[in-house]
């Protein structure tokens, strides 16, 4: 905390574990994720599909290699970061939380980023105003 100026690191800093990059399904990309993707990675659409993307009917995900998500390193973190879905930008601060003290206590029992010292009040002060700057929409490993 700065002041009286909140942080949003004074509600959440990410310490890297890798739990939300874990499971057997990731989040799902968009159309301009695909295409950031793609760009990012600076291969052909085909290309990307092919080594990266789990393809269901119209949904597409990243494939899961290990138990993770293929893009994601246990020492680098997400390696495709610039490149990353707007979802996982997103996560943890899903707006969600402002509404519902349950999917709060949810995310913040799953992620252990953070501040669990500020009551839901406060929290939920900070994290609106994070989210009207620019701060609150790209976190995480
Ligand atoms: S966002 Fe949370 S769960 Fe994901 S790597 Fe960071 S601390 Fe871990
Ligand atoms: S794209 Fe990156 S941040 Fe998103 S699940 Fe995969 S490794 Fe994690």
């Amino acid at each position: 905390m700065s002041g009286n100026r909140y942080q949003l690191s004074d509600i959440f800093q990410c310490v890297r574990c890798g739990f939300c990059c874990h499971g057997e399904t990731t989040v799902s990309l968009d159309e301009k994720d695909q295409a950031r993707m793609i760009r990012v990675l600076g291969l052909s659409p085909e290309e990307t599909r092919r080594r990266y993307w789990r393809i269901t009917g119209s949904v597409v995900q990243m494939k899961i290699q290990d138990g993770h998500c293929i893009f994601y390193d246990g020492e680098a973190g997400c390696t495709v970061h610039a490149g990353r879905p707007w979802r996982c930008r997103q996560w943890p601060l899903h707006p969600s939380m402002l509404h519902d003290a349950a999917n709060y206590q949810a995310i913040t029992a799953s992620c252990p980023g953070f501040n669990k010292d500020i009551g839901y009040d406060l929290f939920c002060r900070i994290l609106q105003a994070c989210l009207e700057s620019t701060e609150g929409g790209d976190q995480g490993i």
